[in-house]
């Protein structure tokens, strides 16, 4: 398993019946990554500690911790939902994407062993191998954690975390925002681990912030729509009852 969710989840806590609350975590993140888990459903302690066969204190621990990242919601007296980020919180989050990823290569591309690059190849074979047997669900954590994959390339532990989150909150927001299926063309990683390789920091850089405007490209976040918000709703509400009176 790659080291950012193993950083993300990397506080030890007690083992109960083999899973522990980091490895609950973890398999959720996964979930999230291979578009398992619907943005916007109501998640309970007791499905999950059914599910993995703990106690609720071990899955609560768990659900806390994702939701203090944004990726469980949690309501007074409703409990837990999945994260349906709107699409200003989409936005949001590819701006702050785009303001880190090209930096990142950059560096990466600068200072990076022999092994990073193998790794990031082998990276890409797997994610090849995925699509070539049209293993859609694998294709797509994949390509989620090829992100990762080049934070820890950074050794910086905190661009790990932080982009961890990223990346999950940015699985749900393709879930709940793009109209077709949105993906990280085969390409655009090669071309980036290849600049890498290369030690080519500018056309690292490059390469990053033309994939990431791709993906915004897709989820179509620039297009002005009006999000339907309680707000608007009561005051729709309230003009069309005047009408009617
Ligand atoms: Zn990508």
């Amino acid at each position: 398993m790659n080291v950012g969710l193993e950083t993300l989840t990397a506080r030890r806590q007690p083992r109960r019946h083999g899973h522990t609350e980091s490895e609950i975590t973890r398999r959720l993140i996964e979930a999230i990554f291979e578009e398992r888990l619907p943005p916007g459903e109501r998640i309970t302690e007791s499905q999950l500690a059914e599910t993995f066969e703990v106690s609720r204190s071990v899955v609560r621990l768990s659900m806390s911790k994702l939701s203090e990242i944004g990726v469980f919601k949690k309501t007074p007296n409703l409990g837990y939902t999945i994260a349906a980020p709107t699409r200003s919180e989409a936005r949001m989050m590819l701006d702050l994407r785009q303001m880190i990823e090209p930096e990142m290569v950059r560096k990466i591309a600068k200072a990076n062993t022999d092994a990073d690059v193998q790794s990031l190849w082998e990276h890409l074979d797997a994610e090849n191998k995925a699509r070539e047997c049209s293993d859609r669900s694998t294709l797509v954590r994949l390509s989620g954690e090829f992100h990762l994959k080049l934070a820890e390339c950074s050794r910086n532990v905190y661009l790990v975390q932080m982009l961890t989150q990223l990346q999950v909150l940015t699985c749900l927001a393709i879930l709940v925002h793009a109209e077709r299926e949105v993906g990280c063309p085969r390409d655009e990683h090669s071309k980036i681990v290849q600049a890498i390789a290369d030690h080519d920091g500018n056309r690292a850089a490059e390469e990053m912030k033309h994939h990431l405007q791709h993906i915004a490209e897709e989820l179509q976040l620039d297009v002005q729509r009006n999000e339907p918000s309680l707000e608007s709703a009561f005051q729709w509400l309230s003009r069309s009852q005047r009408q009617e009176i």
